[in-house]
């Protein structure tokens, strides 16, 4: 119940809002880099238009000369041809009079007066709409086709003022010559510095006509367009240095990363939220087990303690014996009491840091030899048989003795408790590894490895089993024996097996130099 809760409060809390934040943000950050590509696009889109308008403006500046010469001139072949001379691009011009195609260039083989001829009817209809956009005196120049054996352009354009005085002239353009000396050279002024340009004939398989960078090859150009007057050809341009989709794709990769990343931040801080919040909860419910424990352990030796007084008081037991047993009754449950509080007191103090041990050297033999001297009788009393193999006496251990006195009465009280029927007791001290040894071995109940775990954690009581059950505790013992052991630089160790007993082992660092 509890963790079906946390997880959909610590869901809701921290993993819902990351997640709508990181959609969010994806979806921001997509429709961002629509926005700069569609701007990216529309650069290109300029760089493009002003390539046709440029072209388009050099071929009208030839039409209007011709269209002077012809107009202004009585003779005007001679000056044509000069003009034709000049203009290295413009290889020949071709006048339509009377259903017939007449070259300015003398040296021209018959079928190509017939191809033009034939380009021309082909495009009739174009041909004579544009004569009427003389009236509102514009000159158009209409792209008749292409001569792809010799990559010339022809486009037809009408001389004269009017339509009525119209003559149509067909100018034959150098295809090669006018995008590499035309249109590279004003591409060089203007963009190739940080973009690069192609131009491809798509009519002979794409081939390359003009690329602005020499000795490379061109990159997979992704922005195409058609050359308005050259109705095979297109042009390409591309950034040079980073692609916008380049750009586009690391910023991607960079920003999932990030999100990534934060969301697995988000994940850990929750995963430690929801442990941290776990633990205390156990912590919360062991205390309050605690609380109930304790209050029993109180209860019982007072209810005896009162029980006895008051039966003493009223003097009516008289053998000496019963009285004798009554008081040591008496005896029992206040040590008892005192170990209690004594235990409660000295947990308080370890866990707040409050505690000071006065370390001294000591002959690990004595601190048995004291622990035992005042524990033995209650051992007997309980019908303990005690065994001890103690090491030699030269043994010895910096400890502040009064603290690891309480250790061991506690391994022994743990002991005596959890005995059933074998009630024999060990205590062992010895060598191991570099380290002193003081051991309790019990043949009781036994410890399971799951619970071998918990067992010196605060307030852990092991529950299950019947003498387990029933044994009184506060779960705060091995705590404190752990405390105190680790304050010494020492360590402890339990081997136990269910029902056969258990070997509770303090080790200390050897004090050699005395
Ligand atoms: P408690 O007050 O319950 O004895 P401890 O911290 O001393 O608290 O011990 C924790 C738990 O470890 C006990 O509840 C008991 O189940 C188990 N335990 C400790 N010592 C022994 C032992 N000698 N034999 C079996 N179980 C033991």
């Amino acid at each position: 119940m509890f963790k079906k809760y946390t997880y959909i409060i610590l869901f809701n809390a921290l993993l819902l809002p990351a997640v709508l934040f990181a959609i969010f943000e994806f979806s921001a950050l997509s429709s961002n880099e629509k926005v700069i590509q569609q701007v990216y696009n529309n650069q290109l889109e300029t760089i493009v238009f002003s390539v046709n308008q440029y072209s388009d403006d050099i071929i009208s500046s030839w039409a209007e000369k011709i269209n002077y010469f012809l107009t202004e001139y009585n003779n005007p072949a001679d000056t044509l041809r000069k003009y034709l001379k000049s203009k290295v691009q413009l290889s020949n011009v071709f006048l339509w009079k009377n259903n017939k195609v007449l070259s300015l260039d003398k040296n021209i083989q018959p079928p190509k007066i017939v191809y033009i001829e034939r380009l021309i009817k082909i495009n009739d209809k174009q041909i004579r709409k544009n004569k009427s956009y003389l009236n509102v005196n514009y000159r158009k120049n209409e792209p008749l086709g292409t001569d792809e054996a010799q990559k010339k352009l022809y486009l037809a354009f009408w001389s004269g003022v009017n339509p009525e005085s119209a003559q149509l002239c067909v100018m034959e353009i150098d295809i090669s010559k006018f995008v590499k000396e035309v249109i590279a050279v004003r591409l060089q002024v203007s963009v190739e510095k940080e973009f690069y340009v192609a131009v491809f004939n798509r009519a002979a398989n794409n081939d390359l006509v003009y690329f602005s960078e020499y000795n490379k090859t061109p990159p997979a150009f992704n922005f195409r367009k058609n050359l308005w007057l050259f109705p095979n050809y297109d042009i390409a341009v591309q950034i040079k240095k980073n692609t916008i989709e380049d750009v586009v794709k690391s910023r991607l990769l960079l920003n999932i990363s990030l999100f990534a990343f934060i969301e697995l931040l988000f994940v850990l801080v929750a995963v430690l939220i929801f442990r941290f919040t776990r633990k205390e909860m156990k912590l919360a419910k062991l205390k309050s087990e605690f609380i109930s424990n304790v209050s029993h352990e109180i209860r019982t030796p007072l209810a005896l303690i009162n029980m006895y007084i008051e039966t003493l008081d009223m003097g009516r037991i008289k053998p000496e014996e019963k009285v004798k047993e009554y008081y040591q009754v008496i005896l029992q449950e206040t040590q008892r009491l005192s170990g209690i509080v004594n235990n409660i007191l000295n947990f308080s103090k370890l866990e707040s840091g409050k505690t000071t041990f006065n370390f001294e050297i000591n002959p690990v033999n004595c601190l048995v030899d004291e622990v035992l001297s005042t524990y033995n009788f209650h051992l007997k009393n309980k019908g303990f048989v005690l065994k001890t193999e103690l090491a030699e006496d030269i043994l010895k251990v910096k400890v502040d003795k009064r603290s690891i006195c309480d250790v061991l009465v506690n391994l022994l009280d743990n002991a005596v408790k959890y005995s059933a029927e074998v009630k024999e007791i060990t205590i062992r001290t010895g060598v191991k590894s570099g380290w002193v040894y003081i051991e309790v071995a019990d043949k009781g109940i036994g410890i399971s490895k799951e619970n071998q775990r918990f067992i010196f954690d605060q307030f852990y009581r092991v529950t299950q089993g019947n003498l387990a059950h029933h044994a009184k505790g506060t779960g705060l013992g091995l705590s404190i024996v752990k405390y105190v052991v680790e304050a010494h630089n020492g360590k402890i160790e339990v081997d136990s097996t269910e029902g056969k007993g258990s070997i509770f082992r303090v080790l200390l660092p050897i004090k050699y130099d005395v």
